[in-house]
């Protein structure tokens, strides 16, 4: 298999970049940087059809990822995650096709597995020795087990106050984790710091180009899950916006290719209202996020005060015709219980936090009944056990007295 990279663009201001040296930022607009591929090149090789003989791993999409040797691929086995409808839950609400796609089950228990398997094998293919990132929850343990896995040393700043199990898993697959008093932006500074003094490898989230690469194969297996017809609506829980941005890209590039239509989903950016800056600057029809002051969930993939990629978040909400929404952490408690109880499935709090907003999107007739509407479990919620004892402390307590 051959990879049709051919450069990266500055998504702010056009700007080409050689894919064979490490790349980051913008040097001139610090703008996040696109992959770009050969597509004609790309659809002479790779078609759904051809797709079906490829088994179901992320890495059947080679041609159009952003690695060029085989033998660099770092992977833990990525398969492509079930897509299955919600029965009875949608029924209370009045939604007729209500599916999720379930990442938990990818390796290390998010889909954080995709972005990171793509990008350190990109770090190993630059013969990387350390690679760094800031993590509010699940990154941290993606990075740790991948690296590991590359022989690639880590090193993983986390605020103090994330879940127990991402703290650690991250000190399992690293020997250098840093537990901070502060936010996810706060650790990112240490991460800046260590990047210009000791030259580690940046892999925060949309400041390198492969994470996105990787997350974007959430859009293709989407595709192929709808008969290359996408759902009408799709609930995204937004932190740092990856996937978001990532599908947005994929559905371009299948185009491109010939293998879908122009007609595009509604996407929806789901926050909490304890941190909601992709949601106010959505309100205000801003195409920036300002920083939330105060940044508090325990949804913690979604405690991101400001997300790198705002300008892209929101150009990909503006352009699908979508919408930002919040919910708060009470309502996401309860979405987990009936999730739980109804359609025997633990969701992750981000991923409670995306079913919880249908029903306000169905009631203020912002999806309607006859829309198929997408939502994205992005994680395990066994990984949140600090969650799921405050859910059933009162039970428990109760069957033992
Ligand atoms: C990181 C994370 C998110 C947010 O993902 P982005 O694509 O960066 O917005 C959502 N849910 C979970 C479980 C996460 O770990
Ligand atoms: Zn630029």
């Amino acid at each position: 298999m051959e990879t049709t990279l051919t450069y990266l663009e500055c998504t702010r201001c056009n700007q080409m970049y050689d894919y064979n040296v490490p790349q980051f930022t913008c040097v001139n607009c610090g703008g996040i940087l696109f992959a770009r591929y050969n597509l004609d090149r790309a659809a002479k090789v790779l078609s759904p059809a051809k797709l079906g003989n490829r088994g179901a791993s992320l890495w059947r999409y080679f041609e159009i990822l952003p690695i060029e040797r085989e033998s660099n691929i770092v992977t833990l086995g990525e398969l492509e995650t079930p897509v299955y409808r919600f029965n009875y839950f949608p029924a209370e609400i009045g939604v007729r096709d209500l599916y999720v796609k379930d990442e938990s089950v990818l390796p290390t228990g998010s889909f954080k597995s995709r972005g990171m398997t793509v990008a350190v094998s990109k770090a190993k293919e630059f013969d990387i020795s350390i690679a760094a990132a800031p993590s509010a929850g699940n990154a941290g343990g993606a990075l740790g087990a991948y690296a590991a896995r590359a022989g690639i040393r880590s090193v993983i700043v986390m605020p103090r106050d994330t879940p127990k199990l991402n703290v650690y898993e991250s000190f399992l697959y690293s020997s250098n984790v840093q537990l901070i008093d502060g936010l996810i932006n706060d650790a990112g500074l240490i991460i800046k710091q260590g990047v210009e003094r000791h030259g580690w490898y940046d892999l925060s989230t949309m400041k390198e180009p492969c994470r996105v690469e990787g997350k974007k194969i959430m859009g293709y297996e989407i595709a192929g899950q709808f008969n290359w017809n996408l759902p009408d609506v799709i609930v995204y829980p937004t932190g740092g916006g990856t996937g978001l941005i990532g599908m947005w890209k994929a559905f371009e590039e299948m185009e491109q290719m010939g293998w879908i239509s122009e007609k595009r989903p509604k996407m929806v950016a789901v926050q909490t209202s304890g941190c909601a800056p992709v949601v106010n600057a959505f309100q205000q029809g801003s195409k920036e996020c300002k920083l939330f002051e105060n940044a508090a969930t325990f949804a913690s993939g979604l405690r991101v005060p400001k997300p790198f990629a705002d300008y892209l978040i929101l150009q990909v909400i503006y352009e699908s015709n979508g919408i930002a929404i919040s919910v708060d952490d009470d309502t996401i408690r309860k979405t987990m219980e009936s999730a739980a109880r109804l359609e025997g499935v633990i969701l992750c709090p981000e991923g409670a936090a995306a079913l919880a907003a249908v029903k306000p999107l169905f009631e203020n007739k912002f999806i309607n009944e006859n829309e198929s509407v997408l939502v994205f479990n992005t994680g395990s919620g066994l990984k949140y056990i600090e969650v799921l004892q405050n859910i059933v402390s009162g039970k428990i307590d109760n069957k033992l007295t």
